[in-house]
């Protein structure tokens, strides 16, 4: 059933090497802490990108405020910030607790991304930046447009007019096309999103309603992104975003940091040496919980400790940083179906990139079954009524593994956070939600009652 030859080995080569593989290849729930994580000094200077670029992408966001909240107007009342809140969740705390038979040590918050405007997704953040990058660089070069200059007038008509000569393509599992069609759209691009066949019809509808092109795949989401990409080459006035690979995605996840770290002193929550912050980030091809995680460590360097969360049928991040061979290797390559109700983190390969800017930067990657992802999002609408599509609660069972598994135990001893715990900032980050139709988000809770 399997490939005899994996990338040159056999399967039982590679799992002599990598004993966790067989787990994997089971889909049993794994908890996995990154030999190559290292004290952030040791990083920095290795690192592609650094503190200079998150501010520039901080300050972009700042000019094109005025025009998002003219065009946006549910993004108003944050004057055209487009930010999502910070809340605490005892109740859900609680029930996890409970119903794993475990306690948390610190404090449970939940960063609701969920709730981001115009997208409701952490797409709002790294999609939408980078349409407004490409936006602004070809205003400024076509002298439109200067950096001084309210950014209101991007939404005149002219400005529509000089943007439809341009057009912009994505491939996506879903989440990524709707921010970068939603915005592409208002902004005047012609747009293009390849779908990959595990993406909602609700999605596509929404998009097509706004007058995006919706190209359907049968395959899964590489395949998306390879035949986006293949078609915008013979386009020259086309630009591709690529999830894969884009450095400005990437920071447009990462402005995420510094916002975070602002909320958290309005709420006079210490992060210090003796009060550590564990966020958990839902992982698909990386770029999102990737530039998250990026922007933390620059700073608080060692006092944030960063987790990833996969389903355990698509754990390609953790396979490519265990095995070192990051986009060369695919969940698919070891029989590994990347079926998964989590949509947005159907992802088989994971990007290279961002593999190799935070190999020594995450602290580890847990998988997590279907069965417990709904379980979580029944639990949290109980608790706290708050709504969450199945991709968002991959963060919320990093808590529960990191006290619960063996693995965990050993990361605490390692980093001697022992007596910490009790001061501990532990952070779920919720990665969408908001925009799932009410009958979805009913059929997914009843899914996890019966
Ligand atoms: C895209 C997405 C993620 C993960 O982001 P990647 O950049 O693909 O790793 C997590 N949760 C949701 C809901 C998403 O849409």
């Amino acid at each position: 059933m399997y490939n005899n030859n994996i990338l040159g080995k056999s399967l039982e080569r590679w799992i002599e090497e990598f004993p966790l593989i067989t787990q994997l290849i089971s889909t049993e729930e794994v908890f996995w802490n990154n030999p190559h994580y290292r004290p952030f000094e040791q990083c920095a200077g290795e690192l592609p990108l650094e503190e200079k670029h998150v501010q520039d992408a901080e300050q972009r966001l700042q000019r094109f405020a005025p025009y998002l909240a003219k065009a946006f107007p549910e993004t108003r009342q944050m004057n055209g910030i487009i930010e999502s809140p910070l809340v605490q969740i005892p109740a859900m705390q609680q029930d996890v607790e409970d119903r794993y038979g475990q306690k948390i040590l610190g404090q449970l918050w939940l960063k609701c991304d969920s709730h981001l405007p115009i997208s409701g997704s952490i797409k709002a953040r790294g999609g939408i930046y980078e349409v407004l990058k490409y936006a602004e660089d070809l205003a400024i070069h076509h002298n439109m447009l200067t950096v001084e200059e309210d950014y209101s007038i991007l939404a005149d008509q002219a400005f529509k007019d000089f943007f439809s000569q341009y057009s912009i393509a994505v491939g996506s599992t879903g989440n990524l096309g709707m921010s970068i069609g939603i915005i592409s759209a208002e902004i005047g691009f012609h747009v293009t999103v390849h779908m990959s066949a595990d993406a909602k019809q609700w999605k596509k509808d929404l998009l097509r309603k706004k007058g995006v092109v919706v190209v359907e795949y049968a395959s899964d989401y590489s395949k998306a992104v390879e035949e986006g990409r293949k078609q915008s080459e013979q386009d020259p006035t086309c630009y591709f975003i690529d999830d894969e690979n884009s450095q400005d995605l990437f920071l447009g996840y990462s402005v995420a940091a510094p916002r975070l770290k602002k909320q958290l002193e309005d709420r006079k929550v210490i992060v210090d040496e003796d009060h550590p912050l564990f966020v958990y980030l839902p992982c698909g091809v990386g770029g999102g919980p990737g530039g998250v995680a990026f922007g933390l460590k620059l700073l608080y360097k060692d006092q944030v400790h960063c987790f990833f969360g996969e389903p355990t049928h698509s754990p390609c991040m953790l396979l490519g940083l265990m095995t070192g061979m990051h986009n060369k290797i695919s969940v698919q390559d070891f029989g590994i179906d990347n079926i998964t109700i989590a949509d947005g983190l159907a992802v088989g390969r994971p990007s290279g990139f961002v593999g190799k800017t935070v190999e020594g930067l995450l602290s580890g990657i847990y998988t997590v079954s279907d069965d417990q992802l709904v379980e979580l999002l029944r639990a949290l609408v109980d608790t706290e009524n708050i709504h969450l599509e199945p991709s968002a609660l991959a963060g919320a069972y990093g808590a529960i593994q990191l006290f619960k598994s063996e693995a965990g135990h050993n990361y605490v001893e390692k980093h001697d956070l022992r007596k910490k715990l009790m001061n501990a900032t532990h952070i779920i980050w919720a990665t969408g939600g908001s925009m799932v139709p009410e009958d979805i988000m009913a059929s997914y809770y009843s899914m996890a009652k019966s």
